[in-house]
């Protein structure tokens, strides 16, 4: 693996999304010898944000990825084939969904969202990988399935000249649980937490199905600067061609309860992702007929 230097590690503790949370603690502790100029530019709420810089929306953060192995218990991958699509609807349904669909945590399809935690709260893939690609940090572990995705993605990538760089992979229940609650302590509730950093159980990187990525300089890393980058606009038009989707698209914080991550990424299997793609739907909500999730 190639680990990058300070500047992504700086970075990342300026980082703001709200797809998981942050560790307070971890990023007070990582200095940051530059002016804030990032953080400008940095916030997640594309309605309110769009060209200006300025920055009506609450500072979220992407946190360090996770411990290494404690998660990743030996075991069967419990990789299966992803799920047959199912026929779209036309808009997410009132109505709840059959008990257990798209709840199995260890399947490709399984969403996770403000009104869909994990179950069980605390889970854990039975395997986990870090990639071989350039990546920000030590720790970036993923599905094996997932990582070999992302490998290709990214060897495509390099190919027509665009590096990308892993952000950020698996988190632990344990690292949201403490993250979520040095959050609690500054805000000096839940509320306050909640718009910043996902509940433990909660989080999509618990999956081992997601990711965020970057740019080899490190540049609008996790900030919305991110999006205008060629890495983040070559990521989403051909993210689909890998299994892969853009989670948290602009437009529909209502839907998925929260605002544009162009960074963000989660793995579903080419059949869901290319069926999104030709249906041009832009949430996993909308495509499996769930719920909208705008918040817990
Ligand atoms: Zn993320």
């Amino acid at each position: 693996m190639r680990v990058r230097g300070s500047a992504a590690v700086i970075l990342l503790a300026l980082a703001l999304p709200a797809c998981s949370g942050a560790d307070p603690a971890a990023t007070v502790s990582t200095t940051v010898p530059g002016p804030a100029a990032t953080a400008s530019s940095a916030t997640s709420d594309p309605s309110s944000a769009a060209g200006s810089g300025t920055l009506p929306a609450p500072v979220q953060r992407e946190p360090s990825p996770a411990p290494t192995a404690s998660g990743a218990a030996a075991g069967p991958t419990a990789t299966s084939t992803p799920a047959p699509t199912p026929t779209p609807t036309a808009a997410p349904s009132a109505t709840a969904p059959p008990a257990g669909a798209y709840a199995d945590p260890g399947a490709v399809d399984v969403v996770v969202n403000k009104r869909r935690p994990l179950v069980p709260l605390d889970f854990a893939p039975a395997d986990l990988r870090q990639p071989d690609v350039a990546t920000a940090t030590e720790n970036a572990l993923l599905r094996p399935d997932v990582a070999s995705a992302l490998e290709e993605m990214f060897g495509a990538a390099g190919n027509e000249g665009v590096a990308l760089t892993l952000v950020s992979g698996y988190r632990s229940f344990a690292t949201q649980e403490s993250t979520y609650a040095s959050w609690v302590a500054q805000y000096g509730d839940a509320a306050g937490a909640d718009t910043v950093s996902a509940r433990p159980g909660y989080s999509e990187h618990q999956t081992g199905l997601a990711f965020d990525i970057g740019q080899a300089d490190g540049a609008c890393t996790l900030v919305l600067c991110f999006r205008d980058t060629p890495a983040a606009q070559w990521a989403a038009r051909h993210a689909a061609d890998f299994g892969f989707i853009l989670r948290y698209p602009l437009g529909f914080h209502e839907v998925t309860g929260f605002s544009a991550e162009s960074w963000h990424f989660r793995y579903v299997g080419r059949d869901v992702s290319l069926a999104m793609r030709a249906a041009g739907t832009q949430t996993l909500e909308e495509h499996f007929g769930l719920p909208a999730a705008p918040s817990y």
